[in-house]
This record gives structure tokens, sequence and C-alpha cells, in this order.
């Protein structure tokens, strides 16, 4: 395996033992698999870690179901002791806390500064430990699963592959647990083919099933990165750094640059449509102006997201330096016409170049 960065997911099922406590050997065996893979394929980990809100209920003394402040305060309790037992387990290496939040991947400017972060940490020799920020994130606000999370994380640090750990040993055309005839997959090429294998089966504890983690195959996939579902806890991914995948293989498409990926992954506020000419002009590298602009569709920011159309079909996206309400004055005008229309004028382009990704092109 020629993987030089990866992000290893682990579930709640694979941290904690039956009551919810974190289980020292479960963690200490996948803390060996993480130092074998860092030894000896020189390989930079991340770990994505679930079992803050287990190990919070079950150190409070306190049971399912719960009230949102109530597991707000569960994940912060627990998020302490899952950081203590990692920053044992992985000693001498330090390790870093990343408590991240829907917001951290979705806002441009939270997700370059958590990438530095990461970046910083791992150029330090710290193995960063990320989870969701649990405690202040309310359902509205979270991205609910780590294998989401973890896809997520995969993209902020540019792995070579995303290894999601689970109870399973992968993903099969039928529930294992029900249907002894169920088959392993072994290697997905296409991710749309495996969807209804999914079925809706979560451990106990956990958060996902294996909806969760075809999804965040499939995150990881559009960036160029590839997924392995493996089981056996720390000795399964000791198994991937002696070049043994038994589990099941997500191939990924081909790398793409950060941000493109990460601008096509993104929900968009709103819409603009241009003409032909804008388009040939974002085709030949340049940025976007109001001029080119025939219509625009829904309310959106400065900052937000939007798709480009022409033609009827998307053919870029990119981040606005413009309100709907101010761009609604300046569509179809001249550059040097916004700021008597405005009244100021930040921006000469709509869109920059810089904040932009083009659907069609091969490389940007
Ligand atoms: N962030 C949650 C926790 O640490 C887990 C979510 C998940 O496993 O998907 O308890």
């Amino acid at each position: 395996m020629n993987w030089q960065r990866v992000v290893i997911k682990l579930g709640t099922s694979s941290l904690t033992d039956d009551f919810g406590r974190i289980s020292p050997p479960k963690l200490w065996a996948i803390a060996r698999a993480v130092q074998v893979l860092q030894l000896e394929l020189n390989c930079k980990v991340v770990i994505v870690s679930s079992g803050a809100g287990a190990a919070g209920r079950e150190r409070l003394g306190i049971e399912l179901p719960l009230t949102l402040p109530e597991k707000q305060a569960a994940a912060a309790v627990g998020q302490t002791l899952l950081m203590l037992d990692w920053a044992k387990a992985l000693a001498p290496e330090p390790v870093a806390q990343l408590l991240l939040s829907a917001s951290d991947i979705k806002e441009r400017e939270r997700y370059i500064n958590a990438k530095n972060a990461l970046e910083a940490s791992l150029k330090l020799g710290a193995i960063p430990i990320v989870n969701e920020n649990d405690s202040v994130a309310t359902s509205e606000i979270k991205l609910g699963d780590n294998d989401t999370l973890s896809a997520w994380t995969a993209q902020l640090i540019n792995a070579d592959a995303l290894i999601i750990l689970t109870d399973v040993d992968g993903l099969y055309d039928h529930d294992p647990r029900e249907n002894k005839n169920a088959k392993r997959i072994e290697i997905v090429k296409n991710i749309k083919e495996v969807e209804s294998f999914a079925g809706n089966a979560g451990s106990l504890r956990g958060t996902g099933g294996m909806v969760t983690k075809i999804k965040a195959a499939k995150i990881a996939s559009e960036a160029g990165i590839e997924t392995v579902i493996i089981g056996g806890g720390g000795a399964g991914i000791e198994e991937i750094a002696r070049g043994n995948i038994t589990g099941t293989r997500f191939l990924a498409k081909p790398k793409t640059s950060a941000k493109k990926a990460w601008l096509s992954q993104q929900d968009e506020s709103g819409k603009i449509f241009i003409d032909k000419g804008a388009l040939k002009a974002l085709e030949n590298g340049k940025s976007l102006l109001a001029i080119g602009i025939t219509k625009i569709e829904k309310e959106f920011a400065f900052g937000d997201v939007l798709a480009i159309i022409c033609n009827n079909e998307v053919v870029a996206r990119g981040l606005t330096n413009y309100s709907h309400d101010a761009l609604k004055l300046i569509q179809g005008k001249q550059s040097h016409e916004i700021s008597k229309i405005l009244g100021h004028k930040d921006y000469d382009e709509v869109i920059h170049r810089d904040n932009m990704a083009l659907i069609k092109e091969k490389d940007d």
C-alpha cells in the first residue's frame, strides 16, 4: 500500500465495551496499529474518533433518551475521557484534539482554518484526533455522524485513503446477521451499484450504519480518495499495513484539486445564469463579471456557494462577492458602473476565478 496519509474512522462500537465504557484493550490495539502504519509505512495518520457520547453517558450514569443539553453534557464529559485515553495510548506522540462542526466544512474560510490546523499538527508530529463538536452543535448545525465527518477530514488533509473501522468486515449484499449466504463485496467501482445493499442496520451505540459509510465513500471518492471498510479492530488495521485488505474497497475517482472537490460538494445557495460570452471567458480562465449575467435565482449572501448555469447546464460553481440584492441591481452591467449603482464597489468580479471551479474542465 503506497499511502502517505490516511484517515482512520473509529465508530463507538470499535472503542467501547458493552456498557459504553471506553475499552482500553480495543483502544490500545488501535493505537498500536496507528504506530505500525506510521513506522512501517511512513504514513501520517489522522484519527476520527467517536465514543464521546457513550463514554460520557456511562460516566454520568445516565441513559438514552436524553434531552439535548444532557447529550451535550455527556459529550463534553466523554470527550475528555476519550482524549485522556488516546493521549496515553499514543504516547510518546502528542495528540491534537480537533472538534469540528458542519460550519467548519461548509464555510470556506473555516474550512481553510481547519485545514491549516490539521496540517500544522501533522507537521509538528502530533496525531490529530477529530470528533464532531457535539457539546455545542445542535442537530441543525451538525454533520450528524462521524462517517461523513471522516470523509471531509480525509479531504481536509488530502488523504490517500479513508479507513472506516466497524463491527462488520465490509459491505455485504445482504445483512450478514440475518442471511448466512450474504456475500462481502470486495471492490466497489461504481458506488451507485451498491447503494441498495446498505440497509439501515447500525450498531447499538453508534450513529451511522452502512448508509452513512457509503455516503462517506462517495464524498471521499469525489475527491480522489479511496475508502476501505474493515472490521477486526486494531488487528484489522495492522493487516492493511501488511498490504492485506479484508473488507470492502471503494475505488476513487481521479484526484482533483482540493478547491474543486470542496466546491463541487457544497449545496448551492443560489443560481446565476450567464450568457455564452461569459462562459467563453470562464473557459479561458477569467473571472465572472456582472455584464455576462442574465438572471439570478434564490436569495444568497456574500460568500455563499452559487451554481453558474449556461444553456440549462451547470458549468461552474463558485463563491459570490455580491449578495442576491446587490446582484439584482448590477446584473448585465459593466464593472465600472457598479459603484454608481450600489454607491460603492468592493469587487470588479462577481465570482473571482480563485473561488471558482469549472465543472467540465479537466484540471483547474
Ligand atoms: N460524535 C459522536 C460521539 O463521539 C459519534 C457520532 C458517530 O459515531 O457517528 O459520541
